[in-house]
């Protein structure tokens, strides 16, 4: 009996203790657990009716002031690095500006476009693999083509990126998750953002989607830096290029956040004038409230010290558990992150799905198969995203005991074979 063989006979035994556990654990989507929300709740009652009435000569209960009352542009634009003329905040989701930028890049066209994106023959949007499969989810809906590219440990592989976009005009777009990127944890370097910015694209109205969902959201050793898109832009003479996102939906409330989307003013000029048939405005008190509760950036760095004491916990056990179970046996390798939501997992390829049905047989729900490529389909069937920050600590404990052992229960024999 070999060293795999007695492992694998193991595994099963604990497999069957597991299943008569009934475990219920769901680390399927990145949401923040309740202790992380309790640490905004002085915001709900932090305004009095004199702060929201008549402030600037505005009464911000009222209709008006679409792109976002000026205290939240100063705070919002210092946090995103750009200057409150190149900054509108909005509603609560970032997820939402992104849909609606894209929706209506396809029915009017942007800056610099010849047409509207979708009077074109084809329309396609380079996707760093794995990642959000939001991203993807608002692509196929609106029926973008999505052409795969490899994350690497700098960014997207940017000698692909700069072949493709160089020869195919349909390519319009990049989406790009700059700092922890989803899920690999990615923080893009200084050379990928300049040569991000310096692209020599064939389409003229080539854009980079530049959501930086996790600016802030370090596990401990504070958060990392990301050079200045919209300067890199700038600087290489294509100052339309980026259009940034962000939200407080993982930083305050994912329910009740503010989201904003910045860019040179030409392009902020365009989306205000797009989104102004949409609505007579935002939720002002909301945009307030959140100015109020964190003062400046710093108030926010500081919020997210305490997001790390809650979450670190559980990233550390999700590698501890990883370590002790899988290093060593070939069949698996895993992202360790210093930010983020997730820790990505490659196991063997064709096991991916395989893993997620065990997983499930013993109680515990994984995002699925695929959901990280494009279409669902995951060409080697071989990632698999955990999202570690909802459940205990113990519950990951639990959670990891039951993964490790459907890899080792999916992939041992694989590997024999
Ligand atoms: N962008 C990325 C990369 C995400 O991972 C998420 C949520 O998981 C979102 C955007 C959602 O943002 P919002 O809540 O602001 O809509």
């Amino acid at each position: 009996m070999t060293s795999n063989d007695a492992t694998l006979a193991a595994a099963r035994d604990r497999f069957e203790r597991l299943k008569r556990a009934n475990a219920m654990i769901d680390m399927t989507r990145g949401k923040p657990a309740p202790e992380q929300l309790d640490l905004s709740d002085a915001m709900l009652n932090i305004l009095t009716p004199e702060e929201c009435a008549d402030v600037n000569g505005q009464d911000y209960r009222n209709y008006g002031i679409g792109h976002g009352i000026p205290e939240a542009k100063k705070l919002f634009a210092d946090f995103m690095g750009v200057k409150p003329s190149e900054i509108i905040v909005g509603g609560n989701s970032s997820l939402n500006l992104m849909y609606d930028t894209l929706a209506g890049a396809m029915l009017f066209g942007l800056p610099g476009s010849a047409k509207p994106w979708g009077k074109e023959d084809e329309v396609s949007i380079l996707c760093p693999v794995p990642g959000y499969d939001r991203h993807f989810a608002i692509c196929e809906q609106l029926g973008i083509n999505m052409i795969p590219v490899t994350m690497t440990e700098t960014g997207p592989d940017m000698d692909e990126v700069e072949r493709l976009v160089a020869a195919d005009t349909s390519i319009r777009a990049i989406w790009c998750v700059p700092k922890y990127s989803n899920p690999t944890g990615v923080t893009y370097t200084d050379e990928t953002v300049d040569r991000l910015a310096s692209l020599k694209a064939a389409a003229p109205d080539f854009r980079i989607l530049w959501d930086n969902a996790y600016a802030v959201h370090h596990l401990g050793r504070g958060p990392e830096r990301v050079k200045d898109i919209l300067g890199a832009c700038r600087a290489a003479g294509n100052p339309e290029r980026p259009i940034l996102f962000g939200s407080t939906s993982k930083i305050t409330w994912p329910g009740a956040g503010v989201a904003v989307i910045a860019g040179s003013e030409t392009t902020i000029a365009d989306l205000a004038q797009k989104m102004s048939f949409a609505t007579i405005g935002p939720d002002k008190i909301n945009q307030l409230r959140h100015v109020k509760f964190f003062g400046d950036v710093d108030g926010i760095v500081k919020l997210m010290d305490a997001h790390a004491e809650i979450i670190a916990p559980k990233f550390a056990a999700v590698e501890r558990v990883l370590e002790e179970r899988l290093a060593g046996l070939g069949i698996a390798s895993w992202t360790k992150p210093d930010g983020g939501y997730f820790v990505s997992v490659d196991v063997l390829p064709g096991c991916a799905s395989a893993v997620i049905a065990k997983a499930a047989e013993a109680g515990l729900k994984l995002t699925p198969a695929g959901a990280t490529w494009p279409y669902g389909k995951d060409p080697e069937d071989r990632n698999l995203r955990l999202a570690p920050t909802m459940p205990s600590v113990e519950e990951i404990e639990r959670a990891m005991e039951i993964f490790c052992t459907c890899v080792e229960l999916v992939c041992l024999p694989k590997l024999a074979g």
